[in-house]
């Protein structure tokens, strides 16, 4: 039997089977989960797990998976402007959380509470609007993206492994260890 064998009390017996944890082994292969408590509602904090990326614009990772080539992460802007021209390689899915942000090429607003789809291939340049003064959103960003200049041509990238290597420095170097970026990782 697993840990919790019922939820309440059952009303029936066709209730009762639906209450019933799977009864049987997990398969030995599985990768641990990830459960981060306050990751969304604790926005406010000065929270450390917060990486800078430059003077205005941070990040908290939640999933960087090096064995899949994707991350998972909030992205939290304090500054209006231009926050950087990229292409990606993957599909992305974004929903945001706090404040608004658009793309250059588009005419759609994001703003709180809206679900973006990014296509694989898409080149665009986020910015953040003068009156907004932070934005959070939460990017689930398969494969990478490439930084480019107006014409296409790179300037730099980030993936699952440059998040993890960002993330490693900065806790490192604020006391927590590169060990803390771990947890992350799958
Ligand atoms: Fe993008």
């Amino acid at each position: 039997m697993n840990v919790a064998t019922r939820v309440g009390a059952p009303e029936s017996e066709d209730d009762a089977i639906a209450r019933t944890p799977y009864q049987l082994p997990q398969s030995a292969d599985l990768v641990g989960d990830i459960v981060i408590p306050g990751a969304i509602g604790d926005l406010d904090g000065d929270d450390r797990t917060w990486i800078p990326q430059s003077e205005h614009v941070s990040f908290r990772p939640l999933v960087l998976s090096v064995s899949q080539g994707y991350y998972v992460n909030l992205l939290r802007v304090r500054k209006a402007g231009v926050l950087s021209r990229h292409r990606h390689t993957g599909p992305v899915h974004a929903v945001v959380l706090r404040g608004r942000w658009r793309y250059l090429e588009h005419d759609w607003v994001a703003e709180t509470n809206t679900f973006a789809f990014e296509a694989p291939g898409e080149v665009h340049t986020l910015v953040v609007p003068d009156d907004v003064d932070e934005m959070i959103t939460l990017f689930h960003v398969s494969g990478g993206l490439v930084y480019v200049d107006p014409f296409g041509r790179p300037t730099g990238y980030e993936d699952a492994h440059t998040k993890l290597a960002a993330a490693r420095a900065h806790y490192e170097a604020i006391g927590l260890g590169a060990s803390f970026a771990d947890q992350f990782v799958r």
